[in-house]
């Protein structure tokens, strides 16, 4: 979707010619007789601001309908209730970690099986799927290495098992990827992250392919309740406006920074599927749209805590904090941080090591930014200006 359609698919307020989608900031509305209203009747069945935020989200990610919810857990909780006891969820081995505690912690509990494979070899969904498989359940990139999957190959697995592919699409943000037009059929994101893009609020969105599974989620969001207050989804439709900019401008910087890394001397991996020398770069390349996203991550020579806590320290443009997609540019220690509930064994198997950083680039000028990453290489002490002297 181009950045004019995206703009211009937000709708003017037709009541008062309000250029910006008003904040419906009420609980119910007043009907003309019992059961005869303009359409709402209680917000948390619907309500205006929030039917602007859901119907521009499925036109984004070229869906049936969109819903809003209050964070990306609550969209994905949404979906896993669509589930029966009994069912099974064939998952990526590296996903969020809030996802799988509850997967692991709410949702095996229930009777749900998952099993968790390594979805960049769509062979191996192929061997692990059954005939109780509901979902395949993956996200591209991911989270902290940035591992891709073939979205279309997994569809045609989970088509032929009548099982349903969700797409967790928060990294990629629907400017570099449209998972539906790849096959899937549910798409779940954090709100939070690239589409709000200001670090302001929290949100998650979840977008249906066709008419009967819109149908389900809309029950589940009404009978369950989770959804997004009026005002974030104002901001969040306001992030929405500027998406396509920041989103290319964060890719700029990242695939800048990444090259950078690859370079520096303190530097031992660079996770980042716009290199050349990244695992998936080519299956990156034929479903991103040519975006990589702004998320880069590499761990240091000196692979150790304290190391990458000196260098998350040290960075002054990167902030310190979990989270990432803003238009400030963030920095994390996985290990410590996001991480940090997995034991270190799964850890490494994962390829987060003791001194994995990861780098949320955000709009600054990229200049700046590996200027910042040059001086806290410095603090960290393993910088060739530093071994020299
Ligand atoms: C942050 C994140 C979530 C969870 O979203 P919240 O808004 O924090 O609840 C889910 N999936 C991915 C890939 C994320 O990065």
């Amino acid at each position: 979707m181009s950045a004019t359609k995206i703009i211009h698919s937000i709708p003017s307020d037709p009541l008062t010619g309000a250029i910006s989608v008003p904040v419906y900031q009420t609980s119910t509305f007043i009907q003309e007789a019992p059961g005869v209203n303009k359409g709402f009747d209680y917000a948390r069945s619907n309500n205006p601001t929030r039917k602007v935020l859901e119907d521009v989200v499925a036109q984004l990610e070229g869906g049936d309908a969109g819903f809003a919810f209050g964070t990306g857990l609550a969209a994905i909780d949404a979906v896993l209730k669509l589930l029966s006891t009994g069912e099974e969820i064939i998952a990526v081995d590296d996903i969020y970690g809030g996802a799988y505690r509850l997967f692991t912690h709410v949702y095996e509990k229930l009777g749900i099986d998952i099993k968790y494979v390594d979805t960049t070899n769509a062979e191996n969904v192929a061997n692990a799927v059954s005939t109780k498989t509901k979902f395949i359940w993956i996200e591209s990139p991911t989270n902290p290495t940035l591992k891709v999957s073939d979205i279309e190959a997994i569809s045609k697995i989970a088509k032929s098992v009548g099982a349903l592919l969700v797409v967790d699409n928060t990294f990629a943000s629907p400017i570099a990827q449209q998972p539906i037009s790849l096959g899937a059929d549910i798409i779940v994101h954090s709100g939070t992250k690239y589409i709000g893009g200001h670090s302001d609020l929290v949100a998650g969105l979840v977008v249906t392919k066709t008419e009967e599974l819109s149908e389900k989620i809309k029950f589940i969001q009404n009978a369950s309740g989770g959804i997004l207050g009026p005002w974030d989804c104002f901001l969040t439709i306001r992030g929405i406006e500027t998406l396509d900019i920041r989103f290319r401008r964060q890719c700029e910087n990242a695939q800048k920074v990444a090259e950078f890394l690859l370079k520096s001397e303190a530097v031992s991996e660079v996770y980042f599927p716009g290199l050349p020398t990244h695992k998936n770069h080519d299956i990156a390349k034929r479903q991103q749209n040519g975006l990589f996203g702004g998320i880069v991550s590499f761990s240091l020579k000196k692979d150790t805590v304290e190391a990458a806590n000196a260098f998350v320290t040290g960075t002054e443009c990167f902030k310190l904090a979990e989270s990432l997609g803003g238009v400030k540019s963030l920095v994390c220690h996985p290990p410590q941080m996001t991480h940090a509930s997995v034991p270190r064994a799964r850890r490494l198997e994962a390829g987060i090591k003791d001194s994995l950083i990861r780098l949320s680039c955000g709009i600054e000028n990229a200049e700046d930014l590996i200027q910042d990453l040059e001086q806290a290489f410095k603090k960290t002490e393993v910088s060739p200006a530093t071994v020299a002297v």
